[in-house]
């Protein structure tokens, strides 16, 4: 039950030119709650009026006020949004928890604690930023001017939806920019509260703007068509960015895209297998399996499958799906019902392809209502299985044991995608060796989600475009002009 914390879901407004836009009934969607499948509150719809209101907003602020706003004043301001995030942490938590449907515990130690670590981080960051300057024997000096990119668009995911969104936004406006933001429709509510802090942390009107709605033919279509957006940072599906590449090819916008995974997880026989399990649980099934980054391709050396396989399953059991708010749960709900059926249609293609359920599967007993399911681990598919090639984002993992190193590559290179892979070896230089043979744009060794926000972040194939993180998110930020002075 849904009682040990207070809960209060809240509509989602727009907020454009500094101000909240009541919603018009006739154009808003009704928010459900992924736990109980209760309509908990209301968003609003925009389109293209609202998102032309937006960049006009955008706009007006970058060629007005914002333009005249120091570094070193943005910086106080990226500092401030970061520890006004803080204050408000359990609020924010609890919100992201009420649309997501992921546990109140993981979004309150993770999901908004690092959303204000991705200001802070910002805030000193790009204090400590240069450029180039070249002399050119006693002929010239060539230095580099930076300047902000424009009005940026901000499409993103519903899974993690306040730290992805601020992982953006961070840099985005720490570099000068301005921004018009489209949150998932399934996750409005952490980014509606955002503008109010924002608004109190000083940042002027209009440099920050927020449209709520859906893709094509609503907010995230008129973001990717609008020909006065100069720079879309979007994270989402491959097939999405696709779309959005191609709405926004007119007027040729800058992209910079993270993208879906089907991240291997490599276990040779030499690792130790406990630590393995341990981190194993966490990558599987953290978030519900809803994160990038999960390694939901696993892949045992033969000699210590069956180990690995006992005691991750026993691992795997102790997992307790339930309500979000309750303090035990580590499963929690997943994000809507759309997203429950595609990740069930999976396991339906799974049992057809004749894959043999270790666990889960099916919804947790006792949980009648909402979008639970059990973690689930299936064995005896081949790699060129639908379940193995194919991006599920949700609680359901495959094992597959193999011979050889040289097979192993193989296997977790045959993919579109190329996010992230872990690799589990004692042995130095095979961790080495077979790291610089994964086609993926982040690999741990012996580890997983071990991040630090100055090292590159992004995918290969399918999986991005570009780069985030440190000098590659300034670099997404900022136009570069090159000048030349004769000496
Ligand atoms: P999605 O692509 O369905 O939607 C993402 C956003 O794009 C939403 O705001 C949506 O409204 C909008 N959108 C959808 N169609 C659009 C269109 N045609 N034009 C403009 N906007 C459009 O993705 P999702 O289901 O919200 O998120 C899950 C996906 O995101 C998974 O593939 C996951 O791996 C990926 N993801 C990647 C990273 C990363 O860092 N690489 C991080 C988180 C999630």
């Amino acid at each position: 039950m849904i009682t040990k914390i207070k809960v209060q879901a809240i509509d989602s407004r727009h907020f454009i030119d500094g101000k909240y836009i009541e919603i018009d009934k006739n154009k808003s969607f009704e928010n459900i709650n992924p736990a109980t499948e209760e309509v908990q509150a209301i968003v609003a719809e925009g389109g293209k009026v609202e998102v032309d209101a937006a960049v006009k907003a955008a706009r007006k602020a970058l060629n007005g006020p914002w333009k005249n706003v120091t570094l070193e004043e943005r910086s106080k301001m990226l500092r401030k949004i970061g520890d006004l995030i803080l204050e408000r942490q359990e609020e924010l938590a609890r919100l992201e928890a009420l649309d997501t449907g992921k546990p109140f515990s993981l979004a309150n130690s993770v999901d908004i604690p690092r959303a204000a670590y991705n200001f802070h981080f910002f805030a000193d960051y790009i204090t400590s930023v240069g450029t180039d300057a070249y002399q050119q024997n006693s002929e010239a000096l060539h230095y580099t001017l930076r300047r902000p990119v424009g009005v940026v668009g901000l499409i993103k995911p519903w899974n993690l939806p306040l730290l992805l969104l601020t992982w953006k936004l961070a840099p985005c406006i720490g570099m000068g920019n301005t921004a018009v933001v489209k949150p998932a429709e399934w996750t409005p509510m952490t980014a509606t509260v955002l503008m109010e802090i924002i608004k109190e942390a000083g940042v002027p009107d209009g440099v920050v703007n927020l449209v709520h709605g859906f893709g094509p033919g609503s907010a995230g279509g008129a973001i990717s068509e609008h020909p006065d957006v100069d720079a879309i940072s979007f994270i989402g599906e491959p097939s999405t960015g696709s779309a959005i590449m191609k709405a926004g090819a007119d007027s040729l916008k800058k992209l910079s895209y993270e993208l879906g995974g089907k991240n291997p997880n490599i276990i040779f026989a030499d690792a130790d297998i406990d630590e393995v399990v341990a981190t194993t649980v966490k990558s599987s099934f953290i978030n519900q399996g809803e994160v990038c980054l999960c390694g939901s391709r696993i892949y045992v050396e033969r000699s210590a499958y069956d180990e690995f396989l006992e005691k991750f399953t026993a691992k795997a059991k102790e997992l307790k799906v339930g309500q979000p708010f309750d303090a035990d749960t580590n499963v929690g709900a997943l994000v809507s019902k759309e997203h429950y059926d595609r990740v069930n249609s999976y396991i339906d293609i799974a049992r057809e392809e004749g894959g043999e359920f270790v666990i889960g599967g099916k919804r947790p007993e006792g949980i009648d209502k909402g979008y639970f399911l059990e973690p689930t681990i299936i064995t005896g598919l081949k790699n060129d299985s639908r379940c193995i090639r194919e991006e599920i984002f949700g609680p359901v993992v495959t094992v597959v044991p193999f011979d050889t190193e040289e097979e192993v590559i193989e296997q977790a290179n045959d993919t579109h995608y190329g996010l992230s892979a872990s690799i589990w070896t004692t042995n130095l230089k095979r961790g080495h060796r077979v790291a610089h043979q994964i086609e993926a744009g982040i690999i741990w060794v012996n580890t997983w989600f071990l991040r630090d926000l100055r090292t590159p972040f992004g995918g290969m194939k399918h999986s991005g475009v570009g780069r985030t993180g440190g000098m590659h998110s300034i670099d997404f930020y900022s136009e570069l002009s090159n000048i030349t002075i004769k000496l």
